[in-house]
């Protein structure tokens, strides 16, 4: 069962794991760990760095009903950065996180790539 979980995890991130040709021992890396993502993706800009963690911000629209308008939200995020993109990723860059289960009491998403200006449409 525990293997199976595993096997469908490798899947879906397959992808991922042709970009980035690093290979980490990192337990809560996604794509080489066994830390399964699930839940919500979001876009962001890195306005910080930390030690294994960025911080990433975004806007998004949200309706406001009594006004019946929409309102612009800015979201920050706290994400785990994994070894194996700790030297691709940099503060101004574009990168991708998923949800994935609570990892301490502010990161509960894990960054799942970059996005290059080629890539944007
Ligand atoms: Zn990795």
């Amino acid at each position: 069962m525990k293997n199976q979980k595993k096997k469908i995890n490798e899947k879906n991130n397959k992808d991922l794991a042709m970009t980035s040709k690093n290979i980490c021992d990192d337990e809560k890396c996604p794509v080489h760990g066994s830390l399964r993502t699930r839940g919500r993706t979001f876009q962001g800009v890195v306005i910080k760095k930390l030690p294994k963690r960025v911080v990433i911000t975004f806007e998004q629209t949200r309706y406001v009903k009594k006004y019946e308008r929409y309102r612009k939200t800015r979201t920050k995020i706290h994400a785990r950065l994994p070894e194996c993109m700790n030297e691709q990723i940099n503060i101004g860059d574009l990168v991708k996180v998923t949800e994935c289960r609570p990892l301490s009491k502010i990161i509960h998403f894990v960054v799942n790539g970059k996005i290059t200006q080629g890539d944007k449409k």
